[in-house]
């Protein structure tokens, strides 16, 4: 059973990816700082298949002993989809710097450093995936999201180049980048300016599921020779 790190397990989109994960047969090892309900209802339906670890992304100087005691526990690591992410909105201009801060160290540093150390594992095995999700808002503009843009945008790049990195040793990196889904990230976007989002989407908005299946594809034997590109799944919003 090939085993995959998922991070921000506890809703949204993380936690559809794992449930498609584990419907896929994968190995799950879930990361959020709190452990829902739903989460839990994963475990309990697939005990063998899925666990949980309490961690904060951003708590970065742990990730190196993070990556240790996965390994020690569960031996090799395939996959490792860096999902967790903050969605802090605000005019640049009147932003505190600590929440600039944040967004970045949760949305960019953290997905860098975990992706240093668990691709260290995947180099001694000599096979992995990564999969990184972003938004449409790194190459579409947003009122109010230029830092998340900045982050995720950064994702993007950071894809690009390790793809190339990392190639050769059959580790592949790639985005997926959805359009807007309802969640909770997303539960402030309401009225006129979310009927203006839905009208832009011809086929509707995606749901966290849709995107869930682009993580499954890049993790299966269809994604071996897949790298270095940004699957978008918004429902043709940016067409
Ligand atoms: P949610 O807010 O619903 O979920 C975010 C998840 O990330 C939660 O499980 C949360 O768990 C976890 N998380 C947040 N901060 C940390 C942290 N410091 N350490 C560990 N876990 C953390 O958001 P979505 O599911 O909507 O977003 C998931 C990803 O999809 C994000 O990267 C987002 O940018 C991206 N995205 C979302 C879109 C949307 O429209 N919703 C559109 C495009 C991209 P906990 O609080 O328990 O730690």
């Amino acid at each position: 059973m090939k085993t995959v790190v998922v991070t921000g397990v506890s809703r949204g989109l993380g936690l559809a990816i794992s449930r498609r994960l584990l419907a896929e047969g994968f190995k799950v090892i879930g990361l959020s700082r709190s452990l829902s309900a739903e989460y839990q209802t994963l475990i309990d339906g697939a005990p063998k298949q899925a666990s949980f670890r309490a961690f904060d992304v951003t708590d970065v100087a742990q990730v190196g002993n993070l990556t240790r005691e996965i390994k020690r526990d569960h031996g090799t690591i395939f996959g490792l989809v860096n999902n967790a992410g903050i969605g802090l909105d605000g005019i640049l201009a009147t932003m505190h710097e600590s929440k600039i801060e944040s967004v970045i160290r949760t949305n960019l540093l953290a997905p860098i450093l975990l992706t240093k150390y668990i691709s260290r594992t995947m180099l001694d095995q000599g096979e992995g995936r990564i999969i990184n999700i972003s938004s449409i808002i790194a190459s579409t503009g947003f009122y109010g999201l230029s830092v998340y843009a900045a982050s995720k945008a950064g994702l993007e790049g950071f894809t690009r180049s390790l793809s190339r990195e990392l190639g050769k040793m059959k580790i592949t990196v790639n985005c997926v980048a959805p359009g807007y889904m309802d969640t909770e990230m997303t539960g402030a976007l309401t009225g006129e300016k979310l009927a203006a989002i839905r009208r832009r989407a011809p086929l509707g908005l995606p749901l966290p599921a849709d995107a869930a299946g682009a993580v499954a594809y890049l993790l299966g034997p269809d994604g071996e020779r897949v790298t270095g590109t940004v699957i978008t799944v918004d429902g043709g919003s940016t067409a």
